[in-house]
This record gives C-alpha cells, sequence and structure tokens, in this order.
C-alpha cells in the first residue's frame, strides 16, 4: 500500500475522491484562515466541533426552559439518566462491557477517584510503575496518591525511561520494570498512547505482566480514546480513564470518561468514594443511611449528569458509530502512512519523526523532533493556516484525524514545509 503514494495534489485530490469517510468533514466546523478552512491538524488537542452541537444544546435549553424540573423526566433525554445514553457507544470504543464504562467528571478527577479505590497501598506493596515523561498531570496526580498514604514519591514511583539514544519505551522495558518490581508494585498506570511521542503501547502484554507481579494495571487512555482500536474488557485491564474533548471532540473541559473492568465493578466491597448517583437506582431516593454501590463502573458516580457538558459528546458519538470504528482506522492507517510519507521526502529541514513508524505501534498523531528552528517552521505553518502543536522543547506534534482531515490537508501542510527556507 505505502509503495503507491505519490507526492503530487493530484495523487491527495484523488485520494479524497474514494474516500467513504470523506463526507463526514462536512459535519465539522473549521476555523477560517483568510476566508478559508484552515489545515487543522490539533485534533489531538482540541477537536472540532460537530455541526449538530448547536442545534442539540438550543435544545436542551428550551426543554430546561419548557419543563423546568420535570425536564428530569421530560426532557428529549431525560437528564435524571443522561449519563447512561453514552454507554453502549463508549463500551465499543474501549472494547468493554455497556456497563463497564461510565461518562462523568473529567480525566484526572476519575484518575483520582479509580486510584482511591485502586491504590490501597500496605506492608511492602506500595508502588506505582509509569513511564518517564507522563503528561504533567498524570505525575502530579501519582505524586499526590502517594504523598496521601505517606510514601515519598521518589521511593514510591518507579518511572520507566526509553533506553539511551531512544525517544520511545520499548514495551519490553515496562514488563521488565513489572518484573524486577515484583511484589513491592501495587499499581501500574501508563499513558496507553504516549502525548508527546504518540507511541501506542502494548496494553494487553502490560497488563498481563501486572498481573504476575499480584499488582492492579491501569491506563489513561487520553490521546487513545476514538485513536486506536482497544479491547479493555478482553485485555483484562482493571481500570482506565480519559477526556473526550480530543479524539471524542466533545468540546473543551467536556465530561471524562471512566472504565471499571466487572469483577471489579461488581464487588461491593471494593472500596470506593460514594455520592448518590452512585447508588442503584431503586433506593437512591429513599434518602436512607447506607450506601448501595449499582454494578457496573457507574458506581463511581457521584452526583448528576452535567447535562450541558455533555451535549458534543452525544453529537460526537453519533458521528463515531455512523462511521464505524473499522472504517476509521483503516483509513486512519493510510491517512497517517501518507503523511509520514510526505514527511519523509522533505531533506531540507532537520527533523526526525519520533514516532514509531509500524501503524500498530502509533494511532494518528506524528511528532516531528526538530535539531533546530522548530520553531520557526511551527510559526510559519502557523502564519499559513496550518493548525500544528508545539511541544517544548523541539517537537511539532501533527494529527491527521481520519475522522475531518483530508489526504489534501496532508498534501498542503508538505508543500508549506516544501517551500520554507531557513
Ligand atoms: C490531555 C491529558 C490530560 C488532561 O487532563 P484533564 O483532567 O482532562 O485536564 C491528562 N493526562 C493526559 C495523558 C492527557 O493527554
Amino acid at each position: 500500500m505505502p509503495s503507491v503514494y505519490e507526492a503530487t495534489h493530484e495523487y491527495a485530490v484523488a485520494q479524497d475522491q474514494v474516500d467513504t469517510l470523506f463526507p463526514f468533514r462536512e459535519r465539522f466546523l473549521f476555523p477560517q484562515h483568510n476566508g478559508e478552512n484552515v489545515v487543522y491538524f490539533c485534533g489531538n488537542s482540541l477537536g472540532l466541533q460537530p455541526k449538530s452541537v448547536e442545534y442539540l444544546m438550543n435544545k436542551e435549553l428550551r426543554d430546561w426552559a419548557k419543563y423546568g424540573v420535570e425536564g428530569h423526566f421530560q426532557a428529549g433525554y431525560p437528564w435524571f439518566s443522561y449519563h447512561s445514553i453514552f454507554n453502549e457507544r463508549l463500551s465499543k470504543i474501549v472494547g468493554a462491557k455497556k456497563d463497564e464504562v461510565v461518562a462523568m467528571n473529567a480525566l484526572t478527577v476519575n484518575l483520582h477517584l479509580l486510584m482511591m479505590s485502586f491504590y490501597r497501598p500496605s506492608g511492602k506493596r506500595y508502588k506505582i510503575l509509569m513511564e518517564a515523561g507522563a503528561f504533567p498531570s498524570d505525575q502530579y496526580a501519582m505524586e499526590s496518591q502517594v504523598r496521601m498514604h505517606g510514601y515519598d514519591p521518589e521511593d514510591a514511583i518507579i518511572e520507566i525511561t526509553p533506553q539511551a539514544g531512544k525517544h520511545t519505551i520499548e514495551d519490553i522495558d515496562i514488563i521488565n520494570g513489572i518484573k524486577v518490581a515484583g511484589d513491592s508494585l501495587a499499581v501500574v498506570m501508563i499513558g496507553g498512547v504516549n502525548y508527546y511521542s504518540g507511541q501506542f503501547f502494548d496494553l494487553e502484554q502490560i497488563t498481563k505482566a501486572a498481573h504476575s507481579v499480584g499488582a492492579y494495571c491501569g491506563f489513561d487512555l487520553a490521546h487513545a480514546v476514538g485513536n486506536v482500536p482497544l479491547q479493555l474488557h478482553e485485555w483484562n485491564v482493571d481500570f482506565a480513564c480519559w477526556c473526550t474533548y480530543k479524539y471524542l471532540n466533545s468540546g473543551p473541559g467536556a465530561v471524562g470518561g471512566a472504565y471499571v473492568h466487572e469483577r471489579h465493578g461488581n464487588d461491593p466491597t471494593l472500596p470506593r468514594l460514594a455520592g448518590w448517583w452512585g447508588n442503584e437506582e431503586k433506593t437512591r431516593f429513599q434518602m436512607k443511611k447506607g450506601f448501595i454501590p449499582q454494578k457496573g463502573a457507574g458506581s463511581w458516580q457521584m452526583s448528576n449528569a452535567p447535562v450541558f457538558n455533555m451535549v458534543a459528546h452525544n453529537a460526537s458519538l453519533d458521528l463515531f458509530d455512523k462511521a464505524g470504528l473499522d472504517n476509521l482506522r483503516e483509513k486512519s492507517i493510510h491517512l497517517t502512512g501518507y503523511m509520514e510519507f510526505l514527511l519523509r521526502q522533505i531533506t531540507h529541514l532537520s527533523f526526525e519523526i519520533i514516532t514509531p513508524s509500524i501503524p500498530e505501534k502509533r494511532g494518528c498523531q506524528l511528532s516531528m523532533l526538530f535539531d533546530n528552528n522548530g520553531r520557526k517552521v511551527f510559526d510559519t505553518l502557523t502564519e499559513q493556516g496550518v493548525v500544528a502543536d508545539w511541544r517544548e522543547p523541539n517537537v511539532i506534534r501533527i494529527a491527521p484525524v481520519p475522522m475531518y482531515n483530508s489526504y489534501e490537508d496532508c498534501y498542503r501542510l508538505y508543500n508549506i514545509l516544501m517551500s520554507i527556507e531557513l
């Protein structure tokens, strides 16, 4: 397949014409630059707005005006059970059972709530293993979790670093790290797709290794959800959480998500922080003492659903359903492969693609590490109407997302890069 790629505008346009997902581009709003759509490669940071959001948001506002409190039962999507309209679609996206997922809170909050249940250090089993250079929020979360239990992060957090001279971490290094840590390990917590390099880890093998030493295994799927195929249930993952404003296009600060394997979700003896919305529905409104967790991940909910923060999530998940996850992944592999092919034609700029080139080891993001002048290249792209993403010290991340990016977008980026003189 990759051998037939061509670095021409005609080729790119022809690919768009045969792309069955191309029409989905029309369902999103693109920021404008000089009266034209920008080339938007930042879906890994904030996904674009589905056009249907405005209508759905207004509908919710009208229901509130029309029904007041009765909207909990009378609204088009009754607010009482609003959170549950996501389960079926989310469960497909992360490869789980319907009751194993829940839309709630935000990512870092969910990470803490799940750690409250799964990080219960005792005796010599008190360590957390994670990848070095994890997203700062995850680092802060783990640091504060170990402090909360009276441990020193320097001692209680094990970080796996890339081998000398490399930019990505081999799965085997994580697995060996887990084995070395052995029964000192309480939890393994890894970002499923690394936000910086775009590397997709082998979640199944990492889970297996964690379980073999008696540790729980959880993943932050911020950059994985809606981007790479996931089978959390089958892989036996204990817990996971994600945000929905990146590849899931659900809007800034939108509701997050969480997954808990049913063997834990259906175990009422597993400690969790409780609120009324996690209680079983039958007895929730009896206003009595004694928390009875509902079955599944829903029992980690505390508060009633933030409806206005979930409207775009509803709109976006519909588009994932319509496009089909297999179709999206198939296009993603081909589209990112094309972008990579084009970038490799560029020899006058000094950069290296640090994202793995094997499709199974990445999603759609490519990270370009520059020797120097990276910032200048980035600023030129911005001036020319390309929205990419700059990460200190010298990385430009671009994410051709299969839902709304085109082959022509990739070609336009290539064309601009070709014209840059430093
Ligand atoms: C985007 C991202 C976050 C952001 O956390 P919020 O709680 O949604 O603000 C956290 N962790 C990772 C790995 C991310 O990629």
